[in-house]
């Protein structure tokens, strides 16, 4: 996943279980206890899980298999069963199940496996990540779960952390004890972060809705800074949905080991990032607010199920409103801000899946990094335009009430096109059933005219992202090869066999940065833009006073 696209992805691995089940055990606690393993050449945790009831049938466990990007299968070993006879399967997915058999009824079964390091250390947040000072997991990658535990309603679960060293500290979607209790959908278990090591814990809001935060490892930014920047995104947010009700929150913060990649991934009452070096304060300000904001669109307001499809509402507008509420707070500048809408205009007007309609979303996400980013740049561009279609027709209306229309009835119906759509009709008199239908879900061009009446808006000419040769020699062979001559890296002097001292790419595919690349004998400087130049709309980097109170007007900002 490339940088800026700080998306979540989040897929429930729903219990695969198969149609033959019995479900006829039930679950009154399952315990779990985790223990580091020292004196391993790799680093190794053992986990114990006390699964006690009324046990009457074959017991089918699912192992740790897989969760969004995250593979667990190769990590997990010396799976035993105490004081029963066991085989390990292989179900369609490749996942592994522990078949117990259970000759008498029983109260009492219990499971032993260990976690060890993955191959390569990974430092991503969906993974299971095992160090010598540091155990980082969804509950997806530790926790095995009675197949049919997740077909029932809530169980008990207590989980501890033992014989941690004594620097140790702990941090998870349920609290920040090394021992704790709770009752949960087992999918709730899962779907939840759990993280001890040398970990550096703050405390960012108050005693009644305490959020906690981890960090792990060293930033760019000094730990105070990350906690001010959090404990603003934390108060605007609640403030902008008037919504206090967070009982407790956590959020882990781990240092990354790719320099091209920044992730996080809402879980269960928290969120969990990982960050690479050389990010600036507005990078790590709105993927902040990016997750958290998806406490509300795609949490609260929750999808319904129809995930990809609804990506252009769900990351989108999350987008949209991560840098919206940001500018409001003051949390990134006014010229951030505009700065960060001309790269999302540009990476949309310039993407060259733009007309793709939302179903190659749907079957093409995982397979096209374009596709990818779409309904994040698409469902930003449309909020944009339907601000102005609101404003356009009152003044002192804004897409905030549809999204608060929205978050009002969450509890009784989740998000759907059909209530967007009905509340956006209370705001725009001729609705938005041709919008929603053009540019979503045919994904025609979205037009900016109107927007720009009201907007410092400009027409300019820019070609898409264009390194100008071939990617992988100068990668492995640190070699130019394959060089166009119409490109801007010939241009800037570079040709065919130039060996490369030092490259510097500009993140994500942005045709407006500029790229470094260091020979022998010179410096070469280029933006990498194709000279098949495109009409995009951008906002004007010259904003004069007015300009910008048109901005602060139309976005919201106190005045
Ligand atoms: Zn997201």
């Amino acid at each position: 996943m490339n940088k800026f696209s700080s998306c979540i992805i989040i897929i429930f691995l729903w219990g695969i279980a198969s149609s033959n089940i019995v479900f006829a055990n039930s679950y009154s606690l399952i315990y779990y206890t985790i223990t580091p393993l020292f004196g391993n050449k790799a680093p190794v945790i053992k986990v114990t899980a006390d699964i006690r009831g009324d046990i009457k049938d074959q017991l089918v466990v699912d192992l740790p298999c897989r969760w969004a990007s995250g593979e667990y299968v190769e990590q997990l070993k010396e799976v035993t069963v105490d004081n029963f006879s066991y085989r390990i399967i292989s179900n369609n997915e490749l996942c592994n199940q522990l078949i117990i058999a259970i000759s008498k009824p029983t109260d009492r079964v219990i499971i032993n496996y260990e976690v060890h390091q993955k191959k390569g250390d990974p430092a991503e947040v969906h993974e299971a990540i095992i160090r010598a000072d540091l155990v980082h997991s969804v509950g997806y990658g530790i926790f095995a779960i009675p197949n049919d535990a997740l077909e029932a309603g809530e169980v008990s679960f207590s989980i501890e952390w033992k014989e941690m060293p004594s620097k140790w500290k702990t941090i998870s979607s349920y609290g920040i004890a090394r021992f704790f209790n709770f009752k949960a959908k087992a999918q709730e278990l899962l779907h939840a972060i759990y993280v001890a090591g040398n970990l550096r814990i703050f405390q960012i809001a108050d005693n009644k809705s305490p959020v906690f935060l981890s960090l792990y490892g060293s930033f760019d930014v000094k730990d105070s800074s990350i906690v001010s920047s959090l404990q603003e995104i934390v108060k605007t947010q609640r403030s902008f949905f008037n919504d206090h009700n967070f009982p407790y929150y956590a959020i882990s913060l781990i240092e990354g080991n790719d320099p091209n990649s920044m992730v996080g991934t809402r879980l269960y009452d928290s969120f969990a990032a990982y960050l690479p070096k050389g990010m600036k304060h507005s990078d790590y300000y709105i993927l902040f607010a990016h997750e958290h904001l998806h406490n509300w669109l795609g949490g609260k307001i929750h999808n319904n199920g129809r995930d990809s499809l609804d990506y252009w509402w769900s990351e989108g507008f999350t987008d949209y409103y991560a840098r919206v509420l940001a500018l409001r707070s003051g949390g990134i500048s006014l010229e951030e801000f505009i700065d960060e809408c001309n790269q999302i205009l540009r990476n949309y007007y310039l993407s060259p899946v733009i007309n793709q309609p939302n179903t190659t979303i749907k079957n093409s996400y995982w397979k096209n990094e374009n596709v990818q980013k779409l309904p994040y740049t698409r469902g930003f561009v449309f909020a944009i335009y339907l601000n102005s279609l609101i404003k356009l027709h009152d003044d002192t209306k804004s897409i905030d009430n549809i999204i608060l229309d929205l978050f009002k009835i969450a509890k009784q119906q989740p998000f759907s096109v059909k209530s967007f759509k009905e509340s956006a009709k209370n705001y725009i008199f001729q609705g938005i059933e041709q919008e929603i239908a053009r540019f979503i879900d045919q994904g025609k061009t979205i037009d900016l005219t109107a927007a720009a009446s009201i907007l410092p808006l400009e027409k300019i000419k820019m070609g898409p992202y264009e390194r100008g040769f071939d990617k992988d020699k100068i990668l492995k062979n640190k070699i130019i090869h394959n060089i166009n001559p119409n490109s801007n890296a010939y241009k800037s002097g570079l040709r065919n066999g130039d060996k490369v001292i030092e490259f510097i790419f500009p993140k994500g595919s942005d045709p407006d940065q500029i790229a470094t690349i260091k020979t022998i004998n010179k410096t070469f400087k280029f933006t990498p833009e194709s000279h098949n130049k495109k009409e995009i709309y951008q906002f004007k980097t010259n904003l004069s006073a007015e300009d910008k109170l048109k901005i602060k007007r139309f976005f919201g900002v106190n005045i």
